[in-house]
């Protein structure tokens, strides 16, 4: 995979698949504009360059068909007013018409297509598809780190089409993180991982393994770790069918030398729901009808214990049903944990960024991954088909 300083573009049509899946209110207003900042530098540098930029990306789950509500104009309004000159808004992502429009662009001048995923083709890697999108530049740059796990058009079928591509500083920033946080990290290293499934993170949890110090396990997750122990965890939610793979994996784990950290007590209530009476108990002590749904003060100063001597820290999960604010202290606290740690810090999934985002600690964290089902997947070991398709993981700077 090359990067994007390595391609000449001047007076080139530069075609950068980024991710401006940004969430909109109700009135289309942009709510959180962080994607579309996210990827500012690499627009400017094509603009520096002199290239002719035309940008592709998807919003929402149109499903192959053109719907209003989901049109990208909002965004080309947005990213004008960020990059301070006018963003030709195209009123396809691709035709004659879109390719008349892009032909037409003077060296430093934009143009956003309109949604991708308007088209089936899109998600279905469709070969004319990508044909089709692929006449609309000269050069091909990957910025969609968040779709990369994807073989959809844009990020994968497109590629073969051009003698020239590359990644943009996002996703090399992506690639490099990961690496130094896999490859070869500063020891110990620690994975915090939780969440509502061990089933979404098995492949994960065994791919690490062999590469990590110590787990840390927390969030629903946990509880088919403590259930394989033999503990009683009254009507937490456990997956029995992975009781025993997760038993096998903790035993793998111990015989290996991988310290293994699960949660000693627990936030319980009868029920999830924001006005439920809670009460902290030992993991041991979890009365008959109660569910676990967060870890416990105690967990907590253990979990912050066990990160004091982390040089590396991994991690995706939140450690309890954090959206509900009673359930929300374990998931905050292990934030500051990470965030006070000297480790290297590097954070991904969905709903822990909400959890970090919303204590404000963003700044305090190495980085934070744009990508949940990307960064999971890297975790598992599994390539991702998009930055296979540039090339791999290896970067040529
Ligand atoms: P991420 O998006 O960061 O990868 P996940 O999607 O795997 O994280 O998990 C987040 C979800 O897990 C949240 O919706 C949270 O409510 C849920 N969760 C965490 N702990 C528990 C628990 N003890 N009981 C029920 N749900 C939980
Ligand atoms: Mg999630």
């Amino acid at each position: 995979m090359y990067s994007i300083k390595e391609l000449d573009l001047q007076g080139k049509r530069v075609l950068v698949r980024v991710d401006f899946n940004v969430p909109l209110d109700e009135h289309q207003n942009i709510t959180d504009d962080t994607r579309i900042k996210a990827v500012l530098p690499t627009l400017q540098y094509i603009l520096d360059h002199q290239g002719r930029l035309v940008i592709m990306s998807h919003m929402g789950r149109p499903k192959g068909k053109a719907v209003d509500k989901l049109s990208l104009a909002p965004v080309a309004k947005r990213l004008g007013r960020l990059l301070e000159q006018e963003v030709f808004m195209a009123e396809d992502c691709i035709g004659e018409n879109v390719e008349n429009q892009v032909n037409g662009l003077e060296d430093g001048q934009v143009a956003l297509l309109e949604n991708l995923r308007f088209y089936p083709g899109e998600e279905d890697n469709d070969p004319e598809f990508a044909r089709q999108l692929a006449a609309l530049g000269d050069v091909y740059i990957n910025e969609a780190f968040a779709v990369c796990h994807r073989a959809h058009a844009s990020v994968e079928a497109i590629v073969s089409h051009f003698p020239e591509t590359a990644a943009g500083f996002l996703l090399l920033k992506e690639m490099k993180y990961f690496k130094d946080a896999m490859e070869k990290p500063r020891r110990p290293l620690v994975a915090i991982i939780g969440g509502a499934k061990v089933s979404s993170k098995f492949g994960a949890l065994e791919n690490m393994l062999p590469r990590v110090n110590k787990f840390i396990i927390g969030g629903a997750m946990a509880n088919s770790f403590l259930k394989s122990m033999g503990f009683a965890l009254g009507r937490s939610k456990v997956e029995e069918d992975l009781v025993e793979a997760a038993g096998a994996l903790h035993q793998r784990a111990l015989r290996e030398g991988v310290k293994f950290y699960l949660p000693v007590d627990a936030v319980v209530a009868p029920e999830p729901g924001p006005n439920v009476e809670t009460k902290i108990v030992p993991i041991q002590e979890i009365p008959e009808n109660w569910m676990a749904l967060d870890i416990g003060p105690a967990t907590s100063r253990l979990f912050d214990e066990a990160l004091y001597n982390a040089k590396t820290i991994v991690w995706n999960g939140p450690m309890g049903m954090f959206e509900i604010d009673a359930f929300s202290r374990g998931t905050i606290s292990m934030v500051y944990s990470v965030a006070d740690s000297y480790a290297l810090s590097i954070v991904g999934g969905g709903d822990t960024d909400v959890a970090i985002h919303s204590t404000g600690q963003t700044d305090r964290i190495s980085y934070i991954s744009t990508g949940g089902g990307a960064f999971l997947r890297l975790l598992e070991g599994k390539p991702l088909p998009g930055v296979q398709a540039l090339g791999g993981l290896e970067i040529h700077e």
